[in-house]
C-alpha cells in the first residue's frame, strides 16, 4: 500500500540547525570516528591479565571506564579472563540492582513513516506494510489487555515519523494510556510509567511530550559510524540527518526530560566501534548535561519484511560477541540500566541476566493493535520484525522466580522525583537499593495476587518470604513501615510505595 505523500512544509520545518550546532564544539560532534578506530586498532591485542584485572577492580568500585579501557576489554580473548569479566559483570549487577529485574511491554501505536531505514519493516519503501495509527478507542482496547489481563505497569510506546503519528498524537495517546483503569479481582490494573521510543524531536516538541508525563525518552542512533549511517538512511530523508539524531538527547534534557535512553542497532557496522561510541555518547551527556544515559539498549538486527540486509551482511553479530557486548557495557557504566528485548531468543535472554541486564519485555506483540482484536491474525503477522522470545509475562516471572530473581513493578522513583541525576547518584552510591528492594517486594506481591497463575504464585510467594527475612536482617529501620504496607497490599489495597 503506497504511503501517503507528506507536505513539504511539514518536512522542512522539522530540523532546526541551531539545535544541532549549539551543542557542537569547534564545528565537530562528539563521535570522533578516526580516534575510535585508532583506539580499537592500537589497544593491546592480547591484554595482560593484570591490566584486565585492574580495569575490573575499577568497575567493581562503580567507576566509569575510559574508552581506552573499553578498547582493552574488547580485545580480551583468553577464556579464563573472559570468565573473570563475566563474573565481575554479574557481581556489579547484584551490587547495584540486587536480584531484581524490571519488566515492560512494547506498544506500537503508529507505523506511518516518512523514512527509508534500510533494515526496518516500517520504511516508506515497504509497499506491503499495512499502515495504521490507533485511535483513542483502539488504544484503550490495547491497554485493557496490557494492564487488565497481562498485568503490565510499564510500557515503551513506539511510533514512526509522520504527521499522522506526530507529537500532538503522541501527547494525546499518552493521556489516553494513563487514563485507562481496568477492574481486576482486587481493584484495578493501570499503566504507571510510559517510556517513549520515537523520532528525534525539537526542544519545543520534547517539552510537550515531557509535560504529558513520560518515563524515559529513548532514541537509538542505530549506527554511530557516519558512512554506514548514510548508507542505511538516505540523506534525502529526515532520519538521514546524523547530527539531528545524535543531539536529540541533549535537546531532551534541555526540554526537561530527566531520563534518556540511548542505543545502537548492533549488526549494521562493526560492533566494536558501536560499543565504543555508546560509551562516548553517555560520557558526553554526563559531561555536558550533568547526567549520563538512564538506560542503554543494544538491539541486534533481526530479519524484517523487505529489509535490504541479507544474511551475508558482514557485520551481523554472533552470540559470543553479543554476550561480550553486554558484559562490557555493564563493566563500563556499572550503574546504568540495560535493556534486552524479545528480539532475542529465550536462551540468550536467560544468559543476559547473568551479564548485567536490568530490564526485559514480556508477552510482547509488535504489530499495531497486536494485543487486542483491533487487527486480524494475518495483520498481526505483518509486524516490524520477527520476535525471538514469545514467553508470556507470567511464564517469564515464573522462570525468574525459579532462579531467585524478583520481578519489580516499581514505578515509585519516577513518581517521587527520583529521576535523572538524583537516581543515578543514588544508584552509584548503592543507596537506591534500599527503596528498590522494598518497593520491588510490594509490587511483586501485588502482581502475584492480581495476575499470577497458580504455578507462578507457587514459585513467587516463597521468594517473597525470603526477601522479607532479608529486609528484617538488613534494613530493620524500614521494617515496620514495610510490613504495614505489605499487609495492606495483601488485603487488596493497590499502588502503595515508599
Ligand atoms: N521511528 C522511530 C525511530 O526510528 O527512532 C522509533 C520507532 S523504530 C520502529 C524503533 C527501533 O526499532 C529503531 O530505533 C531500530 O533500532 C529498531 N529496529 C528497526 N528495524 C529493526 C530490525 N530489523 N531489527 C531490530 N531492530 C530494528
Ligand atoms: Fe521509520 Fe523508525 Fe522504522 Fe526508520 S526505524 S523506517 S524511522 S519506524
Amino acid at each position: 500500500m503506497p504511503i501517503e505523500t507528506v507536505p513539504g512544509a511539514w518536512v522542512n520545518k522539522r530540523i532546526k540547525e541551531d539545535e544541532i550546532t549549539k551543542y557542537m564544539e569547534h564545528g565537530r560532534d562528539f563521535i570522533p570516528d578516526d580516534e575510535i578506530a585508532f583506539k580499537i586498532k592500537n589497544a593491546p591485542k592480547d591484554p595482560a591479565p593484570q591490566q584486565v584485572r585492574d580495569i575490573l577492580k575499577k568497575s567493581m568500585a562503580i567507576k566509569d571506564l575510559t574508552p581506552d579501557e573499553v578498547a582493552i576489554l574488547i580485545n580480551v580473548k583468553d577464556k579464563s579472563l573472559l570468565e573473570e569479566m563475566r563474573d565481575t559483570a554479574f557481581k556489579i549487577k547484584v551490587k547495584i540492582y540486587d536480584n531484581r529485574i524490571v519488566t515492560f511491554a512494547p506498544f506500537y501505536l503508529g507505523n506511518f513513516c516518512v523514512n527509508s531505514c534500510a533494515y526496518c519493516g516500517f520504511s516508506k519503501d515497504n509497499a506491503t506494510a499495512k499502515r495504521k495509527v490507533l485511535n483513542e478507542q483502539e488504544i484503550r482496547k490495547e491497554v485493557e489487555v496490557l494492564a487488565g489481563k497481562i498485568g503490565h505497569k510499564r510500557l515503551i510506546v513506539v511510533y514512526g515519523e509522520h504527521p499522522k503519528n506526530d507529537v500532538d498524537y503522541i501527547v494525546e495517546s499518552l493521556k489516553t494510556i494513563y487514563a485507562v483503569k481496568v477492574k481486576t479481582k482486587n481493584g484495578h490494573g493501570s499503566i504507571r510509567r510510559v517510556n517513549v521510543n520515537a523520532p528525534a524531536f525539537s526542544v519545543d516538541d520534547l517539552k510537550k511530550i515531557n509535560e504529558a508525563g513520560i518515563g524515559t525518552y529513548q532514541v537509538f542512533q542505530e549506527t554511530y559510524h557516519k558512512e554506514t549511517y548514510a548508507r542505511m538512511h538516505p540523506v534525502s530523508t529526515l532520519k538521514g540527518n546524523y547530527r539531528w539524531r545524535l543531539y536529540c538527547m541533549h535537546r531532551a534534557m534541555e526540554a526537561g526530560i530527566d531520563d534518556v535512553g540511548i542505543g545502537a542497532l548492533f549488526g549494521l557496522y562493526d560492533w566494536r566501534f558501536e560499543l565504543m561510541a555508546l560509551i562516548y555518547h553517555t560520557q558526553e551527556l554526563e559531561k555536558k548535561l550533568g547526567v549520563g544515559a538512564h538506560t542503554i539498549s543494544f538491539p541486534r538486527l533481526v530479519p524484517a519484511l523487505n529489509s535490504v540486509i541479507t544474511p551475508d551482511w558482514p557485520y551481523l553479530v554472533n552470540d559470543e560477541d553479543f554476550k561480550k557486548i553486554m558484559m562490557i557495557i555493564r563493566l563500563a557504566v556499572p550503574y546504568t540500566g540495560m535493556i534486552i528485548t524479545a528480539r532475542e531468543k529465550a536462551s540468550i535472554r536467560d544468559e543476559a541476566l547473568m551479564l548485567g541486564v536490568t530490564q526485559m519485555d514480556a508477552s510482547s506483540r509488535i504489530a499495531i493493535g497486536g494485543y487486542s482484536d483491533v487487527v486480524t491474525a494475518q495483520e498481526k503477522n505483518k509486524q516490524q520484525f520477527i520476535l525471538g522470545d514469545t514467553r508470556s509475562l507470567d511464564e517469564l516471572i515464573r522462570d525468574f522466580a525459579q532462579k531467585g530473581i524478583i520481578t519489580s513493578f516499581c514505578t515509585a522513583g519516577y513518581r517521587c522525583g527520583r529521576t535523572g541525576k538524583c537516581i543515578m547518584d543514588l544508584l552509584r552510591s548503592g543507596a537506591e537499593g534500599k527503596f528498590c528492594k522494598l518497593n520491588a517486594v510490594l509490587t511483586f506481591q501485588e502482581w502475584l495476587d492480581d495476575f499470577g497463575s497458580e504455578d507462578t504464585r507457587r514459585m513467587g510467594l516463597p521468594l517473597i518470604e525470603k526477601e522479607i527475612a532479608e529486609i528484617k536482617a538488613k534494613n530493620p529501620k524500614a521494617l515496620d513501615m514495610f510490613l504495614q504496607y505489605h499487609a495492606r497490599i495483601k488485603k487488596g489495597e493497590r499502588d502503595l510505595y515508599l
